[in-house]
């Protein structure tokens, strides 16, 4: 609703030419110091858990995390993170994509979802699409469902959720 779009909105800080010329970086830290903010986002991402019928909250590394943990557990949820490549120990199954220049590639472990499973991906930010149209991915080979994408914002002027549609296959995109 727009009361929580304008919480949020006042405490997301725009922060020019980070990380790099040209950029608008959009700094979420005064939101997850600000007890109110941060409590009301994990309550609007977990009414989506039980809305789209999750049985598992997948976040995305880094920031992802931070916003997904607690919306699992307070969903009741399990919590699985899907990780740049190298970082996690057990056997995973690996997904690269493309960049704007060169590839990237994450990781989820490969026991980490269980066939019925139903899936909530959650992020901090939707950019290009990328990192989300490969967690998508990765919980298809899985052999999981998607139960859909939530993030905090989406750039609405880059082509994210176009990219993102033939992953998604029906499934939502929600941001809050
Ligand atoms: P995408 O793959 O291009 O959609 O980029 C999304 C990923 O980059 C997310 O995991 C975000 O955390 C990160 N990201 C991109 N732009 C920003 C930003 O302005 N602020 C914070 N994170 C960003």
């Amino acid at each position: 609703d727009q009361d929580l779009r304008d919480l949020l909105l006042s405490r997301i800080h725009d922060v020019p030419d980070y990380p790099k010329p040209g950029v608008m970086f959009k700094d979420i830290t005064p939101l997850l110091a600000d007890a109110e903010a941060f409590g009301a986002l994990t309550d609007a991402f977990v009414a989506l858990c039980a809305h789209h019928g999750a049985t598992k909250v997948v976040g995305l590394e880094a920031r992802g995390f931070i916003l997904a943990a607690p919306v699992a557990v307070r969903a009741g949820l399990g919590f699985v993170p899907v990780r740049k490549a190298g970082k996690l120990p057990g056997a995973t199954l690996a997904q690269s994509y493309e960049l704007e220049y060169g590839t990237a590639e994450i990781e989820m472990h490969a026991d980490a979802l269980d066939a019925g499973d139903r899936v909530l991906v959650i992020d901090d930010v939707l950019a290009t699409g990328g990192t989300a149209e490969a967690s998508l991915q990765l919980i298809r080979r899985a052999g999981a469902e998607v139960a859909g994408v939530a993030v905090l914002m989406e750039l609405g002027f880059l082509p994210g959720r176009a990219r993102l549609e033939s992953a998604l296959a029906g499934a939502p995109l929600e941001a809050l």
